[in-house]
């Protein structure tokens, strides 16, 4: 889960917590005050009943305490010891309230039309919005001992008004609740976009340092704050990383530089003695000396270019006519395309740019020279082209051969990586080829592809954008 989102939900949580643990207290406050005055009432009416019954009255015989209370409100009834009904109220005519022995205080839903409730004056105009659905009675039941009788009492009154009313508080917390909670998610989703929005822009710069760019750094905020010390820290971990990373490229380059000389000069003193007579024994062992030799050399004129490449020496601007510059290239390799009996096939467009030509040259003879290597051993074919289109410079190159796996194909121009190892070894490879190749096109603003069918034909494909200085 994304960090906004998790902050999101941990605020929109507590929020909604928060707002839970409130409007619950709130309820609580707001309910229990009518009912401990509408319990205190039931009590003081069941006190009043049975002094009433007790003052020798007859039965159901309003007397005058009791009539301070509005008597039809009330379903009051008063039962004697043997059973008998002493005090019962209209109220008992149209609804039966079963006594309930557990509880002193109780509720109970009853179907009771509101035309037969007693309704003081301010309640009549309400009675259009209580629903037509049941009753429901706060109950009484208590048991008095006057004078050593003793008086079964219940009283209960229809609270239908506050019943509703505290239907409708629950749905107005509920409702307030829901906006709660969408207000609390839109407002931390903004805010928690807001404070990682800074880090998302050092994520975005520090994906674009590459080891070519390592020299860029996250410009500093101007508050000093968290992220301005997390951007101080990544900005001299980069310039830590930059020192060792130019220390390693010189030192390759300046290792592939003294050993060029040695290598060189062990060459030549194997080819003249090679030249000379020789027993056949010592011949076949210089012989194989000489070819590591040669492959050692390759392989640090390959180092050397790549440490020349990466420190972005001063590259030239000569106008290079790419299709001549091919012709030359496939003009040297004549030969070997001969012995091979590879069969070429050309549409050279003409098409002229200004670039490195020593540059463009190494990299048309390294995408020759592996079109001839990894070529099929029997009926194999190259097939080379050059063309202006309106966006770009393209030069494409494929040839017959044993096909590269897809999940090989863009780890071919990373540095020794080689497809077959020791196939690529037979042919003096080191997988420095096509890094060099990549490296020179970059150069030059440039883009490489590569492609391998099913059919065993291995595309690549060259492209130099428009506008480069071209005819
Ligand atoms: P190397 O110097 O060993 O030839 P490269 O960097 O030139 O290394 O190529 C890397 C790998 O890509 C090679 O080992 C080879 O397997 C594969 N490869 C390169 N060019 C071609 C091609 N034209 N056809 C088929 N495979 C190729």
């Amino acid at each position: 889960m994304k960090a906004r989102s998790k902050i999101t939900l941990w605020t929109a949580s507590f929020t909604l917590t928060v707002a839970i643990c409130f409007s619950s207290l709130v309820f609580y406050e707001l309910v229990e005050q009518p009912f401990r005055v509408i319990d205190d009432e039931l009590q003081d009416i069941a006190e009043v009943a049975a002094q009433a019954v007790n003052s020798d009255t007859p039965q159901g015989k309003q007397d005058n305490t009791l009539s301070r209370y509005p008597y039809d409100k009330y379903w009051i009834k008063v039962v004697s010891d043997q059973g008998i009904t002493l005090l019962a109220s209209p109220m008992t005519r149209y609804v039966d309230i079963p006594a309930h022995s557990d509880k002193k205080f109780s509720f109970v839903r009853k179907n009771l039309p509101l035309e037969k409730l007693w309704l003081a004056p301010e309640d009549h105009s309400e009675r259009k919005n209580i629903p037509a659905s049941p009753v429901v009675f706060r109950v009484l039941t208590d048991r008095k001992v006057i004078n050593g009788k003793v008086f079964e009492l219940q009283v209960a009154n229809p609270i239908p008004f506050l019943v509703h009313e505290l239907s409708e508080l629950v749905y107005y917390i509920l409702a307030g609740l829901v906006l709660i909670t969408i207000i609390a998610i839109a407002v931390s989703y903004y805010l928690a976009g807001k404070i990682l929005q800074p880090l998302a822009s050092i994520n975005n710069l520090i994906k674009n340092i590459s080891d070519n760019s390592l020299d860029q750094r996250i410009p500093l905020g101007k508050n000093k704050d968290e992220l301005y010390i997390l951007t101080r820290s990544l900005n001299s971990m980069f310039d830590r990383l930059q020192f060792s990373f130019n220390r390693q490229k010189e030192f390759i380059g300046n290792a592939s530089h003294e050993l060029k000389s040695p290598l060189t000069i062990l060459m030549l003193g194997h080819e003249e003695m090679l030249a000379g007579e020789l027993p056949q024994t010592v011949r076949t062992g210089l012989e194989k000396h000489l070819t590591t030799l040669r492959r050692l050399s390759k392989l640090v004129r390959n180092l050397l270019e790549i440490s020349r490449l990466e420190q972005q020496e001063t590259l030239r601007h000569e106008t290079i006519h790419l299709h001549e510059l091919i012709d030359h290239v496939l003009d040297e390799f004549k030969d070997l395309l001969q012995s091979r009996n590879i069969v070429l096939e050309k549409d050279l467009s003409p098409v002229t740019f200004v670039g490195d030509a020593e540059k463009i040259l190494q990299m048309v003879i390294n995408l020759v020279d592996n079109a001839i290597k990894y070529n099929a051993p029997e009926n194999g074919q190259i097939w080379i082209a050059t063309q202006k289109t309106r966006e770009c410079i393209r030069l494409t190159i494929a040839n017959t051969g044993p096909i590269i796996p897809e999940q090989d194909l863009p780890k071919v121009f990373e540095q020794f990586f080689r497809v077959e190892r020791s196939r690529s070894a037979n042919f003096g490879g080191s997988g420095l080829g096509l890094t060099i190749v990549q490296q020179i096109v970059e150069l030059h603003q440039g883009t490489i592809s590569v492609t391998s069918s099913a059919e065993g034909i291995t595309r690549f494909t060259v492209d130099f954008p428009l506008p480069i200085s071209s005819s």
